[in-house]
Formats: C-alpha cells, structure tokens, sequence
C-alpha cells in the first residue's frame, strides 16, 4: 500500500502542538508519508509571512512559542495546495471557520479520504444542534472520527503525560489515527461512540467559562466545583483559556470579545460561542430553565446579563427544586 499523506488543517495553538507529534509519527512509520503538510492561515509577523517563518526556523513563533517543529512538517498558505494528495485530514482549526473551508477544500477530495477533527465547538443546524465533524461528513463527504481530551496544547507540547480519546464509527479508521497520534505521553482510547466524546469536548467550554467568572467574582473551590465534571472539564476549568478570560471579564467592565484581542494573542475562545449556539438550540425546544449554567454564560457573555448574577441563575437550578 503507498504511504498515506497526511495533511493538518489548522495551525493555531492546538494544531501545532498536533504538528510536532503528527510530523515525528509521519517521519517514524512507512505507513505514512513523511512530509506532513500544515495549512497555515497567513498572516505577517514582524513583516515576515507567518508560512516562511516556520518553514525556515520550524517554529510557530505566534501560537506556539518556544517548541520547534520537526522538519518534515510544511507549512502552505493555500489550502488548495495543503490539501493536495492528502489521504488523511486532520482538522484543527477554531470552529466558526470550518464551513468556509470545507467548501474550498471539496474540489481537492480524493475518494478514500478520511478526516479526524480536534475542532470543540459545535453549529446550529435545522433540527437542533449540529456537530462540527458532521459538517465536514456533509461538505466533504468523507468519513470523520473526533479526538477530544484533557489536552491543554503547551502541556501535550511539552510532552508533559495525558490521555485522550478518538471517537470513530469505522474502527478500522480509528487506528489509523491513533497510530498516527498517539505517543508515550499522549495516550489514546479508540472508542466507537464518536458523537458523544465530540459532544462532551464542545460543552465543556461554556462550563470553563463559567468556572472563570466564579473565580473572578472571588468564590471558592466548592462554588466553582459545583460546575465541574471530570477529566476535560476540570482541566479546563483550572488551566484552559476560556476560564481566563471569563475571569478577566468578571473582574473589569471590558467586553469577551476585546479581552480575547488583548489576551490571547489571536487565539480563540470557543466557550462563548458554543454558548450562543446551545442558547438558540434550547429556546427552539423550550428547554432554557432545564439548563441554567449554559443559559446564563450566554446571557452574560451577550445579551448584557450583569456577571454578579451568575450564581443567582444556578440557585434555581431544575435539580435543586
Ligand atoms: P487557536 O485558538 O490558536 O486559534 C487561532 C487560529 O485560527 C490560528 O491558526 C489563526 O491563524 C486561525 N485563524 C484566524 N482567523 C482565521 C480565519 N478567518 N480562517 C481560518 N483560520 C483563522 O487555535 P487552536 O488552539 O489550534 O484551536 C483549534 C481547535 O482546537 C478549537 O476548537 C479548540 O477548542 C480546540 N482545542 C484547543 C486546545 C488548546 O489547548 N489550544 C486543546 C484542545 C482542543
Ligand atoms: P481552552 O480553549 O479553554 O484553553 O481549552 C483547551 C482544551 O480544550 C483543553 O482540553
Ligand atoms: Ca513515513
């Protein structure tokens, strides 16, 4: 069988944490092709393009300081170009930029292309929620498994221990991916339930954004832990950037969206997003009083809810009554 070339689809914080393992994998297996290449969304750092500095200093001086990647990951400013030959796609982008891109990459599909996406987030579709890998699945029409896990990119870029999990329908394609992916510090369960592990990585956000404005209004651990589950959520509701900004917003007067400017150095939130997205979704079913938390991260990320009432909105919770 010839080697399989693989291709990421995104280049943030989380993709290029993802391009040092994917490049250091591709280069050890016959069964991948060992020149990765990575879609980079372009932009000018210091008058220099973003494509050229990591392909000459192997380092995503921007969202991922401070870690080289391997040499044999290339970085292409043209998804056309990216996507070219690709047998496996992993999709790594911020989620409101996945439809756009689908739609230029769909001309480039070559039949038995398979996709994984590390995207948490998810979209509004016509009944109900829509999940992010089903509108690759549609666009693309591909196969998709997810990967979603406690997997802040600087500690899984630091090699520091954690575990993940890929959820793929076709188990066959699972494997592909893990044997890609995982490494001895990046451990992964192949699981078939695909949907939910994507479901449970998209949610969490908009709990971490809650867990940011409990400790910005100077609660306690109980407090913030009454919002919290396990795994993924605990570790982004203590390390995860979605907590910090909504920190920052309980403390100051300033809106999400310029905390985000001023924070995150172009990295992108999820949690207030998918919040909006989950809001439409349980107005349509009439269903906002069965889910306080995820009701009131969106009222006060958008709709001018003051962030003192955060925990106001949880003491009626249906669980409690
Ligand atoms: P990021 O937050 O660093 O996002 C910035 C990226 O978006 C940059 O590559 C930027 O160039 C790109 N971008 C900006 N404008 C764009 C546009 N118009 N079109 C396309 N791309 C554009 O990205 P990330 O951390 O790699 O996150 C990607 C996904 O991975 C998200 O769904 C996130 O929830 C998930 N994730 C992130 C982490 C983490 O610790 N960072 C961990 C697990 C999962
Ligand atoms: P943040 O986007 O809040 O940093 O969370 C990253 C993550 O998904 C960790 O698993
Ligand atoms: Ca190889």
């Amino acid at each position: 069988m010839p080697a399989k070339k693989v291709c990421i689809v995104g280049s943030g914080n989380w993709g290029s944490a993802i391009a040092k393992i994917v490049g250091h994998n591709a280069k050890g297996s016959n069964r991948f092709d060992p020149i990765v290449n990575m879609w980079v969304f372009e932009e000018m750092i210091d008058g220099k393009k973003l494509t050229e500095i990591i392909n000459t200093e192997h380092e995503n001086v921007k969202y991922l300081p401070g870690h080289k990647l391997p040499k044999n990951v290339v970085a292409v400013p043209e998804i056309t170009e990216a996507v070219k030959g690709a047998s496996i796609l992993i999709f790594v982008i911020p989620h409101q930029f996945i439809g756009k891109l689908c739609d230029q990459m769909k001309p480039h599909i070559t039949q038995g292309t398979i996709g994984i996406s590390l995207i948490k987030g998810i979209d509004e579709g016509p009944k109900g929620l829509k999940l992010i890998s089903d509108i690759i699945r549609e666009k693309l029409e591909i196969e998709v498994s997810v990967l979603m896990g406690a997997n802040i990119a600087n500690e899984v870029a630091d090699e520091k221990f954690c575990e993940t999990t890929i959820g793929a329908k076709n188990e066959a394609n699972g494997h592909i991916f893990k044997e890609l992916l995982q490494t001895p510090n990046f451990r992964i369960t192949v699981v078939q339930e695909s949907d939910t592990v994507e479901l449970c990585g998209a949610l969490k956000n908009i709990v971490a954004v809650g867990a940011g404005f409990c400790d910005g209004l100077g609660f306690g651990d109980n407090t913030k832990a009454a919002s919290c589950g396990v795994a993924d959520l605990i570790t982004t509701c203590y390390g995860g950037r979605n907590r910090k900004v909504a920190e920052a917003f309980a403390k100051t007067s300033k809106s999400i969206e310029e905390l985000e400017a001023e924070m995150l150095n172009g990295q992108k939130l999820q949690g207030p997003q998918t919040s909006a997205e989950v809001f439409k979704i349980l107005k349509k079913r009439d269903m906002v009083s069965k889910f306080p938390l995820f009701a009131s991260v969106y009222q006060i990320c958008f709709e001018g809810k003051a962030v003192k009432e955060f925990i106001t909105c949880l003491q009626n919770h249906p669980e409690h009554m």
